[in-house]
């Protein structure tokens, strides 16, 4: 056994905050901002993700809809009904939940959505604006990341920052925003030759890899804090369940200063921000009238 050290960063509570913010923005707004959530199919992953966004966004006092489409729905059916909720002044924030089937083209229906609307910041304006560092929409789950840094009063400015990861949903996102507050950054990926010496370079390590316990106590700096966005299924519990575990080795606690758990820490972030997000959008649509 190894001793703990490492300061725990739980999400449930930093996400509370956020949420209690978020909720007191939204009822400074003449309406509830409302959100749009579109599926398509019926993946349990995404039922479950769509079923609770839509739980929260209520807690909250947000409005909510739920558009549950066929499988079999069309790419221009899907097209048609963003271009709807599009033209609507009634919904602020429009989501469709990812993956989508096959025989549809992600980047197309990305692509579609207004990015004023665009509470999951992946339209290519919002990633253009996130990296000139002007106000945008920024996805979730790196936005998460950073108000959970800042609930725990965790410096990011001056800081040398390593992003293990470089997908367009959180590494790089994520580097644009350590960089936008000030951080030294470097995004280490699959071809980073030496991984363990680029990490231990690392006050802040963030680790978006999807690879169990890949991030070895060898390669963490004394005290730094470590932030483990993944979410990985194992198997190997009692009766061969199976269990979720981060991309970092729960021994990396007796070196780390600060460590986010797995689940319980950056998960919970991520709706909160979601949530945030659509209060933006709705304050910005607001302002421009
Ligand atoms: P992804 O699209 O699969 O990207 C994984 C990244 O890790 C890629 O850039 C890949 O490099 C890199 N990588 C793979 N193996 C590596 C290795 N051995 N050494 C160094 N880098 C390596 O995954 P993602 O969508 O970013 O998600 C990452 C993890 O975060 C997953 O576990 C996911 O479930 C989790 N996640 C959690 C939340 C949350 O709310 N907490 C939200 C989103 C995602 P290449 O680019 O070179 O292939």
């Amino acid at each position: 056994m190894t001793a703990t050290t490492a300061r725990v960063l739980a999400g449930p509570p930093a996400a509370a905050a956020l949420l209690a913010e978020t909720a007191a923005r939204a009822r400074r707004l003449p309406t509830p901002p409302h959100l749009a959530l579109v599926r398509l199919g019926e993946d349990p992953a995404s039922m479950s993700y769509v079923r609770g966004k839509d739980r929260k966004a209520r807690e909250v006092g947000l409005r909510s809809t739920v558009y549950a489409l066929p499988e079999t729905t069309s790419q221009d059916e899907l097209l048609a009904l963003i271009a709807r909720l599009n033209a609507d002044d009634g919904v602020n924030g429009l989501l469709v939940q990812l993956p989508l089937p096959a025989h549809v083209d992600e980047e197309a229906v990305l692509h579609a959505i207004d990015p004023r609307k665009d509470v999951d910041g992946f339209h290519p304006a919002n990633v253009g604006a996130l990296w000139a560092g002007r106000p945008t929409l920024t996805p979730c789950t790196p936005a998460g990341v950073m108000a959970l840094l800042a609930h725990y009063g965790l410096p990011v400015a001056g800081q040398r920052a390593v992003i293990v990861g470089r997908s367009h949903i959180v590494g790089r996102p994520m580097a644009a925003l350590l960089l936008n507050a000030d951080a030294t950054v470097t995004v280490a990926h699959s071809r980073t030759r030496d991984l363990a010496a680029v990490t231990r370079e690392a006050d802040l390590l963030i680790a978006a890899v999807g690879r169990a316990h890949l991030l070895t106590p060898d390669m963490v700096k004394p005290g730094a804090t470590v932030v483990d966005v993944g979410i990985n299924r194992v198997s190997g519990g009692p009766e061969g369940k199976t269990s979720l575990t981060g991309d970092v080795h729960p021994d990396v606690a007796a070196v780390a200063g600060a460590l986010t758990p797995v689940p319980g820490g950056v998960g919970p972030m991520t709706i909160a921000q979601l949530l945030a997000n659509t209060v933006t959008a709705a304050e910005r649509q607001q302002a421009e009238g």
